[in-house]
């Protein structure tokens, strides 16, 4: 079994009351069919209350969300999980569980990495300078995975091979121009600030948020020279931030090339979708800096949590990217 994350994996700890948001709110999550079972021996009128809230529609299950748009279960008094405070962490569902990790494998292939939707997470991959090094750990394998053929294995390394290329690539361009940098590792689209604007009206609505980060969006493409202009002369740490995006993007999304149903390996989807992602976290960007004045890492963090619940947790949104 290989395993690769990046360092900053292993140091995540859910902040839980002091998150500046929380993972409690506008998501519907999928019970998966071990806690719903669990859920059903839960005994007192926690069980009755757990059983009672429980909705059936097209073979998911889930909690529906209260008016205001939060997980039943969260309590606004101190932020916290009254699932987990009455009864443990291990009453948890397996989605609640694993946020903000996410895991991408193949056969005894697995990788690892925290999403930016959580603003923790966004806090230890922002404050570290520079694009993180992939860690590589074997482990013996498991019986649980199904061993790959040959055809499969090369496709995989393949596909590995051009991510680490093109991960390395970016890191000896760190701190030249991000475009340049793509074009010379290969991955540049020509992603337009008004078209990745004009995706805004198409994109599946992932939080109760997003009427308000689009009006930003629209209004940073239409003055997108000027605006960027500003936020690139007094954020000097900005380009830092955008290299390890893209990285991050990389790193997250080509292993979704092993997956097409292509025969030849294609990377274009994940191109077009790793250059819009940057276009609309700019467009993201522009529209803070322009409302607040000034630009901190915390707003560079809170700009990448707001997308990524966004873009990153609709698979609309992702196809609508690649396209
Ligand atoms: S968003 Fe992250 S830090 Fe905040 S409550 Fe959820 S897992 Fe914890």
């Amino acid at each position: 079994m290989i395993l690769e994350f990046p360092p900053y994996y292993s140091k995540f700890q859910c902040v839980a009351g002091n998150c500046p948001d929380t993972c409690c709110r506008d998501w519907e999550l999928d019970l998966d069919d071990e806690t719903y079972y669990r859920y059903q021996v839960v005994p007192g009128p926690l069980g009755e209350k757990i059983r009672g809230l429980i909705r059936e529609e097209d073979g998911y299950r889930f909690f529906p969300l209260t008016k205001e748009g939060f997980c039943p279960f969260y309590d606004g008094s101190d932020g916290l999980c009254g699932l987990i405070k009455k009864l443990g962490p291990d009453i948890l569902c397996q989605a609640c569980d694993e946020y903000p990790r996410y895991f991408g494998c193949c056969g005894n292939y697995e990788q690892r990495d925290l999403s930016l939707s959580c603003p923790e997470a966004g806090r230890l991959f922002f404050e570290t300078p520079g694009i993180p090094r992939i860690l590589r750990v074997e482990l013996p394998d498991s019986e649980e995975q199904d061993p790959l053929t040959k055809e499969e294995t090369d496709r995989l390394q393949a596909v590995l091979a051009e991510r680490n290329r093109v991960l390395e690539s970016l890191r000896g361009a760190a701190g030249e121009d991000l475009e340049e940098a793509l074009k010379a590792a290969g991955i540049f689209f020509p992603a337009a600030p008004q078209e990745v604007a004009d995706l805004c009206n198409k994109q599946e609505e992932m939080n109760t948020r997003w009427e308000a980060q689009k009006a930003g969006i629209l209004a940073a493409a239409a003055h997108y020279a000027d605006w960027n202009e500003a936020f690139v002369r007094a954020v000097p740490k900005e380009q830092d931030w955008f290299f390890k995006l893209a990285a991050y993007f990389v790193f997250r999304y080509w292993i979704d090339a092993y997956f097409a149903e292509n025969e030849e390996l294609d990377f274009a989807p994940q191109i077009r979708l790793t250059c819009r992602c940057l276009v609309q976290l700019r467009l993201m960007c522009l529209a803070a800096f322009h409302e607040k004045g000034h630009f901190t890492v915390e707003d560079m963090v809170w700009t990448a949590h707001l997308f990524s619940r966004q873009v990153e947790h609709s698979d609309q949104n992702v196809a609508l990217f690649k396209h």
